[in-house]
């Protein structure tokens, strides 16, 4: 097997910079990435012990990793102020007493209290301050990842002639670099007149933290030249940066060397290996990773299930988490908030409650995050007033949790909560965002709050310093869509201080569709051909068109172009969740198992709302799909998906549907009554918006 940093060790680093533009790959050939893929697609890592003998890491014994990665010793305090005093020039005050208070201040992390007593120092100046102080007051720093306090430490050290030595130099360094003040931090590095691993780990790190990952493997190609040598936490932090370039090829190299130098089983290794893996797209190898754990952690648990979860296995990820619960580790609130996200995607309620009781039941009942991720959930699958409820029980809020509410009423046809909610944010003054804009004015919008949205619209730039953007300006337009302002919708276009873009144009589009202005349609449509010319929704869009106002050449023509750019109107489907299991159902789907009941109860459903007024509507839009057969048409999978739920759930339960394609006219119209007759809830998310069927009317308010 090839020894993989030799590669990088014959370049300069002048060369690195010259392919930067290239990035990573070029040093490695096509055949070496597949070989090595072979060697750790998971099942049975070996390498040749012959030719390992003739690399550099040959030599490299455990042990000698150790070197140089503690952290020295602290020197007592008293002794290293007679030291001072004496090599100093400056006179000297007793400062013993401050001094310890500052440090006592900073063990008890009341940073912003042992900075301030520091002032006294800066004001007075000529103070006795030993290493140990300094060192209380680099941590507050970092603590409080204040700028201004590096400066002024950093200042006071220098003025007073403070004599470094290594383990201050770095400490030093590495205040500067997690205050982010990475520009200084290099100069210092750069100007240090000796460098130990420390040293290099602490600038290299910060590097992979500001997102410079060439730089940063640039800097571990001098480090390795001149130490050939590297402890776990280089390679962790080495291969997190290859997972933010992600390049898979770089990472497996820096993984075959752990496992080389026998640290491939380290905690911080095993899981940046994990993040890397599953960032650069390959899970099985992630997987792999983690059944090696000698010891699952925490953290290792998440990444994995974060892994999982990025790639959209979302069942696996759920399944992993009850593994997680089963091995008896302790779950954090990173794990809680990744669940209950994760709930959200596969719409899964009943796994979303439990994650919400072990949340509470862990003690986490307060963390932010998890919450705002509830808040979220409960509010997009229309339990908003259990969104609010956990909304309201949270100490403290951030603009997301906000957002997520007012959201989930807007998404609910609550528009007058949303604006209620929106003021009362202002109110407590938390500054709102470009998306709690978005939130409010689609409520506004969806609620037919016309007015309150237009003011709203117009207090961003002027109250709020928030430029409003394509997505607000598609959102006004859907506004007065629904009041049939569609010259005013047009002006709006016209007058967007940018180009308008092609969500512009479709809720102009829309907007035409439900108010039946085919000119106008037509219009919008040529737009967005011109945008969009492969986007299949928009020509369906124009074909409903055409057949309502009985234009069959246009809508003819129409049919032509699809045929001729070769696209397809593909089956669609809906899917419900029912005890946990996903169905899914296809127009005319035949492939259930309880296919009878589902088609007898669709029949019987259809038959008991015909006397509340209900006429199959023959002249209907057309949904987004094919119609070829009767049987489709008749059978539209979102009816097939809510039957199987009426007969397989209790009376009192909601169901939840999600679907890709946009609910047809006659869909709607038969769910709403579906709704009154049966006195179900029923929730659609379908690819525009929410439809939340209650008592015989829709949160939608028949505009989509
Ligand atoms: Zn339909
Ligand atoms: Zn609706």
């Amino acid at each position: 097997m090839e020894v993989p940093l030799l590669r990088f060790q014959s370049l300069t680093p002048d060369q690195i910079q010259n392919h930067n533009n290239c990035s990573f790959p070029f040093l490695f050939p096509m055949s070496k990435c597949l070989e090595q893929r072979i060697l750790f697609s998971g099942y049975g890592f070996s390498f040749n012990k012959t030719k390992w003998k003739k690399n550099p890491f040959w030599e490299i014994k455990c042990c000698s990793l150790d070197r140089g990665l503690q952290p020295r010793p602290k020197p007592k305090p008293a002794k290293v102020d007679i030291d001072v005093s004496v090599r100093s020039n400056f006179v000297r005050r007793p400062s013993v007493g401050l001094c310890s208070q500052i440090e006592k201040l900073v063990l008890f992390a009341r940073y912003r209290e042992a900075l301030d007593l520091f002032e006294i120092f800066e004001i007075e100046g000529g103070f006795d301050v030993g290493i140990s102080t300094y060192d209380a007051l680099v941590n507050a720093c970092i603590g409080l990842r204040s700028v201004r306090g590096v400066k002024r430490v950093f200042n006071y050290m220098i003025d007073n002639g403070f004599e470094f030595d290594q383990y201050m130099r770095n400490r030093v360094l590495l205040m500067h670099v997690k205050c982010g003040m990475m520009i200084d931090a290099r100069r210092l590095f750069d100007e240090m007149p000796e460098r130990n691993l420390v040293s290099w780990n602490t600038i290299i790190s910060g590097l992979v933290d500001v997102g410079d990952f060439m730089e940063a493997f640039r800097l571990f190609l001098n480090m390795w030249e001149e130490f050939s040598d590297a402890g776990s936490f280089t390679f962790a932090v080495m291969i997190r940066a290859s997972a933010g370039l992600e390049l898979i090829s770089i990472g497996r190299q820096l993984h075959a060397c752990t496992l080389k130098m026998g640290i491939g089983d380290d905690i911080f290794v095993s899981c940046a290996l994990i993040d890397m893996y599953s960032k650069c797209g390959s899970i099985e190898d992630a997987r792999f990773v983690f059944e090696e754990m000698p010891e699952k952690t925490t953290v290792g648990w998440n990444t994995i299930i974060a892994g999982y979860a990025l790639h959209g296995y979302s069942e696996e990820a759920l399944d992993m988490y009850y593994e997680m619960r089963d091995s008896g580790v302790k779950m954090d609130h990173f794990t809680f908030s990744m669940i209950v996200r994760i709930c959200a995607r596969l719409a899964s309620v009943e796994h979303a409650k439990q994650a919400h009781a072990a949340l509470i039941r862990h003690g986490f009942g307060s963390d932010i995050v998890a919450n705002t991720a509830l808040v979220d959930f409960y509010s997009k699958w229309g339990r908003i007033e259990d969104a609010r409820h956990v909304f309201d029980k949270m100490a403290s809020k951030n603009v997301i949790s906000w957002n997520a509410l007012i959201g989930g009423y807007g998404n609910h046809g609550r528009g007058s909560e949303a604006v209620e909610l929106f003021e009362q944010m202002i109110q407590e003054r938390m500054n709102p965002n470009h998306i709690t804009f978005l939130a409010v004015l689609s409520a506004c919008s969806h609620s037919g709050l016309s007015e309150r949205g237009w003011e709203i619209f117009q207090s961003m730039g002027r109250d709020n310093r928030i430029k409003p953007r394509a997505m607000h300006y598609a959102c006004m337009i859907e506004l007065m869509g629904r009041e049939g302002l569609l010259d005013e919708a047009l002006a709006l276009i016209r007058g967007a201080p940018f180009k308008p873009t092609a969500n512009m144009w479709a809720a102009l589009l829309t907007a035409c569709r439900v108010n039946e202005n085919f000119e106008l349609g037509k219009f919008a449509a040529e737009k967005l051909y011109g945008m969009e010319p492969d986007k299949l929704n928009n020509y369906i869009v124009l074909l409903n068109i055409y057949n309502s106002a009985g234009n069959l050449k246009e809508a003819a023509d129409v049919v032509h172009t699809l045929k001729r750019k070769g696209l397809r109107m593909r089956p669609v489907c809906s899917w419900i969740e029912v005890k946990r299991r996903p169905h899914v159902f296809l127009s005319g789907d035949n492939r259930h198992p309880q296919r009878k009941e589902i088609y007898q109860k669709v029949d019987k459903l259809m038959l008991e709302i015909s006397k509340y007024g209900y006429v199959p509507n023959q002249k209907t839009l057309l949904p987004d799909v094919d119609e070829q057969e009767e049987r489709v048409r008749l059978y539209h999978s979102e009816k097939l998906a809510i039957a199987f739920g009426l007969i397989s759930t209790p009376y009192w339960a909601p169901l939840q549907i999600v679907q890709g394609h946009r609910i047809c006219g006659d869909c709607h119209e038969a769910i709403k009554l579906i709704a009154r007759v049966t006195g179900r809830e029923i929730v659609i998310r379908d690819a525009g918006r929410f439809h939340h069927f209650k008592h015989g009317h829709c949160s939608c308010e028949d505009y989509w």
